[in-house]
């Protein structure tokens, strides 16, 4: 996509610091981190966001996040880690590019917010909620 950010990035005319590259995906620093070492990995092939992404797309690039969480692991220590994926802007999407954040967690009092409030489902509710899902699977 020839407006697409991420896009430039991967065919080099927007610079960016890179971490791993093969055929399918791509890998480099966010440029605003979180925390030290906060990484994010793509697919070569534009999509959109998760609901855009074909399973061979998919496929690409979550066997490579193993690989990529680990490096940082072993680069920084940290002490956990989320891999986060925003997908539309009531989510905090702010690039359409699909990225897959890497957030090493260093110390629960720093100040890293990515916590939520959970409900209280009855058994009934929760199979609801399954049964509509899997309607549509
Ligand atoms: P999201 O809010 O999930 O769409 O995340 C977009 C991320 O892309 C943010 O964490 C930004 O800091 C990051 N970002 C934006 N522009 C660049 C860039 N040129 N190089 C690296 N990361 C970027
Ligand atoms: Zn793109």
């Amino acid at each position: 996509m020839s407006d697409c950010l991420f896009c430039k990035i991967i065919d080099g005319t927007i610079p960016s610091t890179k971490i791993y590259e093969d055929e399918h995906v791509y890998a480099f620093t966010d440029i605003m981190p979180v925390a030290k070492g906060h990484t994010l990995l793509i697919p070569k092939q534009h999509c959109q966001d998760l609901f855009e992404m074909p399973e061979d797309v998919a496929r690409n690039l979550y066997a490579v996040a193993p690989k990529i969480a680990n490096a940082i692991k072993a680069a920084f220590q940290p002490i956990g880690m989320n891999t986060i994926n925003n997908n539309g802007a009531a989510a905090g999407q702010t690039v359409f590019h699909y990225h897959l954040h890497f957030i090493p967690r260093y110390d629960e009092k720093e100040g890293l917010n990515l916590n939520w409030q959970t409900q209280k489902y009855t058994s009934e509710q929760l199979i609801e909620v399954a049964d509509s899902i899997k309607a549509n699977l």
